[in-house]
């Protein structure tokens, strides 16, 4: 069996959530969400991006994810969403770090969360769980960048500029089917030195939830392969979510690697919320990424514990499913792994720094 690293989950964040944990743990097998520690062992999820998503404070209105959604003829539009306050950001980031690394301590040695390249590697031999933290938004970063180095040591190697919002980097695009991601404005000035100082510091960028102009944006400034750790084909899902032929050749051209996110509706060639679909609704995404740029610029980004997902996966014990799926569409064992696992590693391995 592969091993198999993952570009996208939101596990740490709801596991922090009492609401959203409803008394799951890690540590113990859970029929609720998608990924634990026992599931994890039996599906052979050996670790990703673990991402820290910041909610809307509770009073909002934006709290509901339904908030100001229009329904079509073949379609949605959902409104554009507010931006949130730093501080708040700040303060939930703080503590779903704190949470991550009581996590660690208490996993016996089972999970490690991962500062650079060898340690990766070491804990892929070892068969202990990685786990990247990364931001999924930027907004708990100050616009001078004041903080950043703070973060980096606090073990954060992954920011995503934008969730679906404008924030003081750059502009996320509203949830929107079908339609296009050229949306709002580029990146701003905030938004070219955060790109330059991850850059320097060895932070991963993420382009997921970014709008087009952003997107170039980063293309034109950054040095590193570009990422986008959780997003599908626009070419196949025109959602605003979605990559464009160009961007794919972009992020091709960069050495990068696009993270397939397996949510039912974003695969879904008309956005249905349909979950009884077959795993070929996802696999689809990655033969056409395949097709046109090669096998060197997929990987997979689930959305696990982020997304509902077709029922044939159902949780992470899913994974060995839509390996056989990949397989029985034509790949062979080497283009698994790459799939699976090793072109994060190449890129990682490209964009980060060495701790010593
Ligand atoms: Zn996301």
């Amino acid at each position: 069996m592969t091993h198999v690293f993952d570009g996208h989950n939101d596990t740490l964040t709801n596991l922090f959530i009492p609401e959203l944990a409803k008394g799951r743990t890690f540590f113990e097998q859970s029929s609720l969400g998608h990924i634990d520690l026992p599931r994890a062992r039996q599906s052979g999820f050996n670790g990703g991006f673990f991402a820290i998503f910041t909610r809307p404070p509770a009073n909002s209105p934006e709290a509901d994810p339904m908030y100001g959604i229009t329904f079509t003829d073949n379609g949605y539009i959902l409104s554009e969403r507010s931006p949130l306050d730093p501080l708040y950001v700040q303060r939930f980031t703080d503590d779903v770090i704190d949470f991550a690394h009581r996590l660690e301590a208490g996993s016996n040695g089972q999970v490690k969360i991962i500062r650079d390249y060898d340690e990766l590697e070491y804990a892929l031999n070892q068969n202990m769980l990685s786990m990247v933290l990364a931001l999924e938004g930027a907004e708990a970063i100050n616009a001078d960048l004041s903080n950043l180095e703070y973060y980096y040591h606090k073990g954060v190697r992954s920011i995503g500029l934008v969730w679906s919002r404008p924030n003081a980097f750059g502009y996320g695009v509203p949830f929107r089917f079908p339609a296009s991601p050229d949306i709002g404005v580029g990146l701003t000035a905030a938004g070219r030195n955060l790109v330059k100082a991850c850059n320097q510091l060895g932070i991963l960028i993420d382009l997921a939830h970014l709008n087009q102009q952003g997107f170039r944006d980063v293309a034109e400034c950054s040095t590193m392969p570009l990422v986008v750790t959780h997003a599908d084909v626009y070419s196949i899902c025109p959602s605003t979510r979605n990559l464009t032929d160009a961007q794919i050749d972009a992020v091709a051209q960069s050495g990068g690697v696009i993270g397939v996110n397996f949510e039912a509706m974003n695969t879904h060639p008309h956005s249905s919320i349909e979950q009884n679909v077959p795993l070929t609704q996802i696999t689809a995404h990655i033969d056409y990424i395949v097709n046109r740029v090669g096998i060197d610029h997929v990987a997979f980004g689930s959305d696990f514990d982020g997304a509902d997902m077709p029922d044939d996966l159902n949780d992470v014990r899913g994974l060995p499913r839509l390996l056989d799926t990949l397989r029985s569409g034509g790949y062979d064992e080497s283009d698994l792994e790459k799939i699976a696992y090793k072109n994060w590693l190449r890129v990682i391995k490209a964009a980060w720094k060495s701790t010593g």
